[in-house]
């Protein structure tokens, strides 16, 4: 197979098989053949920049932060607020407060739930989600709904597995209190039209939130652009480490809302019988952080941006076209999601061989894919399967992989027949 014109590297300014340099674990082995690794959508691989950031700051520059008057302190709080600082500016988003470091989207996700939804939301008051959403944009408005008796309303997806934006439009009635939506489905790829999103809500005064979690690492985000209220993201998607992830929020909603969890740093003052909260984005980050984590994000947003993102983005998509095309040639294969715009994500059942055979047979071959619900259980009903093998590509992902992946699909097909 030759390596198609658009995937040279030269023309887009990218060479992922330069950038395959920076990822050490890419050196290694699976079942002694060469590692490819087809699932960054579940979690992507580390560049050496970043585990180098997290090492430095262990080896040269730890300390709690905020609290000491010492000089190692001080640093580990400006790497810290560093950190911060980046992730605005790579969300765009106006101000530094308007970040709040999370444990990832999941716990970003909670906050909102918990704070905003028991603060301003009651029985009766209606949520908008939509069929593509991960389990954890699901089950914390289920938790709300079991508290406050809201009622979660959801938007359908065609059989390619795009948002209808009229039925989203129909859904949205003076009830709707919040739209809270995925930006790219991590079960099928697919792009929602966040902007209509946003704008259509807007027109009705609802506030929206966006999962951003399987957008950011594979294409610009401006939140100002967006207008939306909240958008969150994991840090271990974005090739930074796991256990730190942001919740960007505007600050008049940040203010408004009560904290989520009580303890040190989120307070001004104590008493037994009062307790004054700190202004944002401390109100909302009691306790100790992931400082090391949240520093390893900043130097996975440099080494992105040292990158070049659009560069980024049109490698993967030259790589997804690909691999769609060469899939599309495998005996019995069935893509799920084939959504006009989609993310480097890569979904498909096999008529001969469940998607956990199939997992399993690629392993062999050192082919490392996701195989089941993808937390999207809902989506896989609306497609009346239970689960799927889901191949998804990162910037280190080069058309040999894609080869790769076919070869086993291959041999797949000469096991089950
Ligand atoms: N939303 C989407 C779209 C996701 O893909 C994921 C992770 N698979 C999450 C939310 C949850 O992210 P985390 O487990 O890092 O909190």
């Amino acid at each position: 197979m030759t390596k198609p014109a658009t995937l040279d590297p030269r023309p887009h300014g990218f060479d992922a098989w330069r950038a395959r340099e920076d990822f050490p674990i890419l050196k290694t082995e699976a079942h002694g053949k060469p590692l490819v690794y087809l699932d960054s959508a579940a979690s992507a691989q580390k560049p050496r920049a970043v585990i180098e950031a997290v090492r430095h700051v262990y080896e040269a520059e730890y300390a709690n932060i905020h609290r000491g008057v010492y000089e190692l302190s001080e640093k580990t709080t400006a790497a810290f607020e560093g950190a911060r600082e980046k992730v605005r500016a790579f969300l765009n988003a106006p101000e530094a407060r308007e970040i709040l470091f999370v444990r990832g989207a999941t716990e970003g996700i909670n906050l909102v739930a918990q704070s905003f939804g028991r603060a301003f939301l009651k029985e009766g008051d209606e949520i908008i989600l939509s069929a593509l959403e991960h389990h954890s944009n699901i089950v914390p408005w289920q938790l709300l709904r079991d508290i406050t008796g809201i009622v979660l309303r959801v938007v359908p997806v065609n059989n390619a597995g795009e948002l209808e934006i009229d039925a989203y439009a129909e859904l949205l009635n003076t009830r709707t209190r919040l739209v809270a939506m995925t930006h790219v489905s991590n079960a099928i790829g697919t792009v929602t039209p966040i902007h209509d999103i946003v704008r259509l809500a807007h027109e009705r005064g609802v506030p929206v939130l966006v999962d951003g979690c399987q957008a950011v690492p594979h294409q610009k985000v401006d939140v100002q652009d967006f207008d939306c209220d909240f958008y969150v993201f994991s840090g271990h998607k974005l090739y930074g480490p796991s256990g730190i992830g942001v919740l960007y929020g505007k600050a008049k909603h940040l203010e408004a809302m009560p904290p989520y969890q009580g303890g040190g740093d989120m307070i001004r003052s104590v008493t037994f019988e009062k307790t004054d909260y700190n202004v944002i984005p401390h109100k909302f980050e009691a306790g100790t952080p992931h400082i090391a984590g949240a520093i390893g994000l900043g130097a996975a947003i440099d080494y992105l941006e040292g990158l070049g993102i659009p560069e980024i983005m049109a490698h993967e998509q030259a790589v997804l076209h690909y691999a769609t095309e060469r899939l599309s040639r495998i005996r019995g294969l069935r893509p799920i999601g084939t959504a006009r715009e989609k993310a480097s994500i890569l979904s498909f059942v096999l008529d001969r061989a469940h998607p956990h055979d199939v997992g399993t047979v690629l392993d062999g071959e050192g082919v490392a894919i996701r195989t089941g619900h993808h937390c999207a259980q809902p989506l896989m009903e609306r497609f009346g399967i239970p689960a799927t093998a889901r191949a998804s590509f990162g910037l280190y992902n080069t058309p040999e992989d894609v080869d790769a992946l076919a070869a086993g699909l291959e041999k797949v097909l000469e096991i089950f027949g």
